[in-house]
């Protein structure tokens, strides 16, 4: 049997945290590395990657402006945080030998490319895994709204969340042992029940455009893998 990927064009949202292991900070070169094959594996089964990288292991401009710092340049901070882990994250596909290009939403000529939507297509056609960073290149949002907002734009099939948790629970399983792990949820039940999925700018916009979101642990090998591949794992937010 050779079972066919589900997705044909996916946006893969990994927050900056995945990135740094069990590390408090930075980013640890083995996550990296491991993150930067089971990419590889999708790429040879034919589908197109899109991905959006989080900053929040280096910077966060919540965090930073609740030390007194100017909001705004705290969110500067954190976007620039996203376009080192781009960088990484590019090198590790390209160590990898996987071709990527890095797209910033902050122009940062000599560094990486600039975010053209029309060449973000051509390259995932191309088979590039295009990593998008500097999130949505104004302050106050998060990389989260960045991966819906360039998940429609590329009209991908889904946004795959790549969290530490296994999915979407109904209450938070670090202080409940019992909580159960949802494998289906519309829109609406997240509103209503107040589930953590993601902020409301990231969550409405996704739901406005009709872009199904995948919870799914990225610290779990082979869930990226099992995601893509239709098998039941995380859990699904759609219509
Ligand atoms: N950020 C921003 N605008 C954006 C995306 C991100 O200002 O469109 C800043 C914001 O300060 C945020 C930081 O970059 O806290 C890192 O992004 P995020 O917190 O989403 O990273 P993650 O939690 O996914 O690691």
């Amino acid at each position: 049997i050779n079972p066919k990927p589900a997705y044909r064009r996916i946006l893969l949202k990994l927050s900056g945290e995945a990135l740094m292991g069990s590390e408090g900070f930075g980013i640890d070169p083995s996550v990296l590395g491991r993150m930067a094959l089971e990419i590889k594996e999708l790429v040879e089964l034919g589908v197109q990657v899109g991905l959006v990288i989080g900053g929040g292991n280096l910077f966060r401009g919540e965090g930073l402006a609740k030390s007194g710092m100017n909001r705004v340049v705290g969110d500067h901070m954190g976007m620039l945080a996203t376009v080192m882990n781009g960088l990484a994250m590019r090198d590790a596909l390209d160590r990898a030998y996987v071709n990527a290009r890095l797209m910033s939403a902050i122009e940062l000529t000599g560094v990486c490319d600039s975010y053209n939507w029309s060449d973000a297509i051509s390259n995932l056609k191309g088979g590039k895994v295009v990593i998008f960073c500097a999130g949505t290149g104004n302050p106050f949002f998060t990389t989260d709204s960045a991966a819906c907002l360039r998940g429609i734009e590329i009209e991908a099939d889904a946004v795959l969340k790549g969290t530490k948790v296994d999915g979407v629970y109904d209450s938070d399983p670090a202080q409940n042992p019992d909580a159960n792990l949802y494998s289906e949820l519309s829109y609406a039940q997240v509103l209503d029940q107040e589930l953590k999925v993601m902020d409301l700018a990231a969550f409405t916009l996704a739901r406005d455009h009709g872009l199904p979101i995948r919870v799914f642990n990225m610290n779990k090998p082979g869930a990226l893998k099992r995601v893509v591949m239709g098998q039941n794992e995380g859990t699904v937010i759609h219509k």
